[in-house]
């Protein structure tokens, strides 16, 4: 198997007296991608915000490439460039273009000269079928067009992994098809991903593996196939069963 990139060995994470990671543990290797799926509140987001040091551990330890994730500010601005995430709320900068809002990062944080990043930035847009908006502003784009700029965004900082935290949540249903095919098209370049989504057709076809996390812990993990078709717990079954829908038996009039 590929080498493990992030290693996330027994983590506690503590709001207060409110545990919601208790003792995780989870490796995710170079060009694997993992999806988390579990109930709203269960932690996926602040797993994936733990990952990237925006928030740190009480217990256990994460290490990145074998170094630990440990909240120091020069560790951490390191971690941040290998590490590239995107939200549910796209986070573009309102008075920037869009290309302006793509290579920001690159030229201030990674120092690249700014014919440079374009040239990338222009590459990238191309991909994703948004060439034509890279002097747009982000107000005059669609969710769909806003989330693939902010995929771009990210994938312009070459990081080495991709963090995504429900990024078709606020879409339309025809937008949520353009961005979860961008994503679909990395995992064939071996990227490497953590996913979490509610789209379970889409977990289906992206994940080497899926995780199901409850009660801060995983309950469950294992093949796409296995998990959706045969999940092991109660608890998994009784999350998968909340996507399904019986066919309505319309009472005797
Ligand atoms: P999910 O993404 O699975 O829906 P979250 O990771 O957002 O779940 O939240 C898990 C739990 O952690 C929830 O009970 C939530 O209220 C709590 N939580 C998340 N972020 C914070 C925070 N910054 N301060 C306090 N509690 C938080
Ligand atoms: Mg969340």
């Amino acid at each position: 198997m590929a080498e493990v990139l992030i290693r996330i060995d027994q983590i506690v994470k503590r709001f207060d007296d409110n545990v919601v990671l208790n003792g995780l543990s989870l490796d995710i290797h170079e060009g694997e991608v993992v999806v988390v799926v579990g109930p709203s509140g269960c932690g996926k987001s602040t797993l994936l915000r733990c990952i990237n040091g925006l928030e740190p551990v009480q217990e256990g330890s994460i290490t990145f490439r074998g170094e630990k994730v440990d909240g120091k500010a020069k560790t951490i601005t390191a971690l941040r460039q290998k590490v590239g995430m995107v939200f549910q709320s796209y986070e573009l900068f309102p008075h920037k273009t869009i290309l302006d809002n793509i290579t920001l990062a690159p030229m201030k944080v990674q120092k690249r000269s700014k014919a440079d990043a374009r040239k990338e930035a222009e590459e990238l847009l191309d991909r994703v079928g948004l060439l034509d908006k890279k002097d747009s502003f982000p107000r005059q784009l669609s969710g769909g067009q806003k989330q693939r700029v902010a995929i771009v965004r990210a994938l312009c900082m070459h990081p080495d992994v991709l963090l995504f935290d429900e990024v078709t949540a606020a879409l339309d249903p025809e937008m949520v098809r353009e961005v979860l095919d961008v994503i679909l098209d990395l995992a064939k370049q071996w990227k490497t991903m953590v996913i979490v989504t509610h789209e379970m057709s889409f977990a289906r076809a992206v994940a080497d593996r899926i995780i199901f996390i409850d009660q801060g812990k995983i309950v469950e993990e294992g093949k796409p196939a296995d998990f959706f078709d045969h999940p092991q717990t109660e608890r998994a079954q009784a999350f998968l069963q909340t996507f399904t829908f019986d066919k309505v038996e319309k009472e005797p009039e």
